[in-house]
């Protein structure tokens, strides 16, 4: 079976060296096609960070095994990374986290926590534009059938490895909408799974409760950007990112790279850890039904590592890693080793009960409730309900807020405003969209608008949030 696989920026080509000695070493019965991903195909002037060989080579072999990928701050082009992964329709990152022998913990106790994060929504949809000079706006989108997929994939998983208790971080209680319906999908997928516990912690205090008592999960699944910050929490306790496996697993293609990035402050200087990426892979070998050629590996890896962090005086420091040391440590403990037999498969796909992506079946149930108009303008709230009072028979004025928070039609004089409204006008009815746009167009003769939201009636439930302080 033919894998691609590509070697990455910054530590990339140190440690993805290491780890294809390493499986050429346990003779791994797969073909790795090498292709031309990241910052160099980037700065070439294909904006995706990914040559058309590349594209070809994964969607045709469906696995990626790829080193980390360098990412502009602030402008340049967009993460590689995260293009792959959502163009490529990972949906799920499962991040796995394992105390290894020799490998000091933050807890100094042994942890085995599974995490899996949603992979394609949520901010990292990226979806963001200026609003007003002073301004910025990221769109989150959260979507039933995206939520279904991760919580369908993780309970599945969890199933399948034996787990007792499936947990779902979240911020429902401030982002009702969003985070909302991502618990209620956890909840709606729970119920075809009664033999896993299932339950919901919300994400600050899972943080909190991850630092104090993290063996009191099994495996614990998330929204994209919480993911994002709690899986590195968890690398902490198991000794840094340089111990963070992960898989991003999709339908038909999946994706196998450390949670790390490029380690810019150590390349070329032989301190690269090898480790996540060499775990990544064994997390792609066992995908591949290539168990067996995993288990050695693992076996040589704690032993390379406890022979690596061996101190006759606990009180001394570590010893400084060395990225040769490891390859030659792996490579002298396997060498003594029959590679084990076995041919790669390509596994099943995950069960689906219906096609995922789709709409909601029945009548659709939406009622257009009115408009949220963002607009700017530096009069006091007073001032801008003033002009925007009686524009529409049907559509009352019934709100203004600033930053989220009412400021009209009560409000307090300590509430600090910037230049950029939210103005609501709402109907106890149902109203037309060309209601909606009449109301637009009447505000666009007063002021610059900067955006508009519809109010819509889903199901007999508000679709949308109020102001702080709106009753
Ligand atoms: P980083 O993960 O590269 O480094 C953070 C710290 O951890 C650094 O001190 C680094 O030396 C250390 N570290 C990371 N991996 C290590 C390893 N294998 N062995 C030893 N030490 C290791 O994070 P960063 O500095 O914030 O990001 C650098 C670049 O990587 C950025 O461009 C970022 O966008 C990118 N990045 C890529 C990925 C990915 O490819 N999946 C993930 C995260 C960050």
């Amino acid at each position: 079976m033919k894998i691609s696989v590509a070697m990455g920026d910054g530590i990339g080509p140190e440690i993805m060296g290491a780890v294809l000695k390493i499986f050429e070493a346990v003779k791994v019965p797969l073909e790795f096609e090498q292709v031309a991903m990241g910052k160099q195909v980037a700065l070439a002037g294909e904006p995706t960070g990914i040559s058309a060989e590349a594209k070809s080579s994964v969607e045709s072999t469906g696995i990626l095994f790829k080193g980390p990928m360098e990412t502009p701050k602030g402008g340049g082009y967009k993460s590689v990374n995260v293009t792959a992964r959502k163009m490529w329709g990972t949906f799920a990152n499962k991040r796995v986290y394992r105390s290894l022998p020799g490998v000091p913990t933050a807890l100094g106790r042994p942890l085995s926590l599974t995490m899996v994060r949603e992979n394609i929504e949520d901010t990292y949809g990226a979806i963001e534009h200026m609003q007003t000079h002073d301004v910025a706006q990221c769109r989150r989108l959260i979507t039933r059938p995206g939520c279904e997929q991760v919580h369908r994939y993780t309970f599945e998983m969890a199933a399948r490895k034996g787990a007792h208790r499936v947990t779902c971080g979240h911020k429902a209680n401030i982002m009702k909408q969003t985070d909302g319906l991502f618990l209620e999908a956890f909840y709606a997928v729970a119920k075809d799974y009664p033999q896993l516990k299932a339950d919901d912690v919300i994400v600050d205090a899972l943080a909190m409760h991850l630092v104090t008592r993290p063996e009191q999960f099994d495996v614990i699944v998330l929204p994209n950007l919480q993911g994002d910050i709690l899986t590195d929490l968890a690398a902490g306790l198991v000794g840094g990112l340089a111990y963070a496996p992960s898989a991003n697993i999709g339908d038909e293609i999946c994706i196998f790279e450390a949670v790390h990035g490029t380690a810019p402050d150590i390349v070329g200087r032989d301190l690269a850890n090898p480790t996540a990426l060499l775990l990544s892979g064994t997390m792609m070998l066992r995908h591949l039904g290539l168990s067996d050629h995993a288990d050695l590996v693992e076996l040589a890896l704690e032993d390379t590592l406890q022979s690596m962090h061996a101190r006759p005086d606990l009180r001394e420091p570590l010893p400084v890693f060395s990225t040769s040391r490891f390859t030659e440590k792996m490579l002298s403990f396997l060498a003594v080793r029959p590679a084990p037999k076995g041919t790669a498969r390509m596994p099943e796909r995950m069960p689906r009960r219906e096609p995922v992506m789709r709409v909601s079946p029945g009548p659709d149930r939406t009622l257009m409730r009115g408009l949220d108009v963002f607009l700017e303008s530096a009069l006091p709230p007073k001032v801008v309900a003033e002009h925007l009072m009686g524009i529409h028979d049907q559509l009352k004025l019934k709100m203004i807020s600033n930053r989220g928070t009412q400021v009209w039609p009560t409000g307090s004089a300590f509430t600090d405003c910037i230049n950029h409204y939210r103005v609501r006008f709402e109907s106890d009815e149902g109203v037309s969209q060309r209601a909606q746009l009449a109301v637009l167009a009447a505000c666009a003769d007063r002021f610059t608008l900067c955006g508009c939201e519809w109010l819509r009636e889903i199901d007999g439930r508000r679709g949308y949030s109020l102001a702080q302080g709106q009753a």
